[in-house]
């Protein structure tokens, strides 16, 4: 059985917003801003291959999305403005970026702490 944890029923990220919304399998709304989800982009073009993810300050085009691909029933590839396209979220990574006020308590806005990859 699938974690309804990392259950990704629905996407809302509508054309010129600023934040992505994701709703999960256990009835929980994660909210995505632009600048974490760009700014997190795991792929190797940004990351390198080794340890953890670490935050990149983007802007402009860089934080408009361009469109968002499934992919499997794991993961959602998510294409940019600015081209870049090879970022592939897992959605337990994904589950793990929620910026809610319930998954960030502190809202620690400006904290950007290197996160694992998942
Ligand atoms: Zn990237
Ligand atoms: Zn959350």
């Amino acid at each position: 059985m699938v974690d309804p944890t990392i259950k990704c029923l629905k996407v809302r990220s509508p054309r010129g917003a600023t934040v992505t919304e994701i709703d999960w399998g256990d009835g929980h709304t994660g909210i995505y801003p632009h600048e974490v989800l760009r700014g997190y982009c795991p792929c190797a073009g940004c990351q390198g291959h080794s340890g953890s993810i670490r935050f990149i300050e983007c802007h402009g085009a860089q934080l408009e999305l361009d469109g968002i691909e499934p992919v499997g029933n794991y993961a959602l590839a998510l294409k940019w403005f600015d081209g870049h396209s090879t970022g592939l979220y897992s959605y337990r990574y994904l589950r793990s970026l929620c910026h809610c006020g319930q998954c960030q308590p502190n809202g620690a806005k400006n904290e950007r702490p290197e996160r694992p990859r998942m």
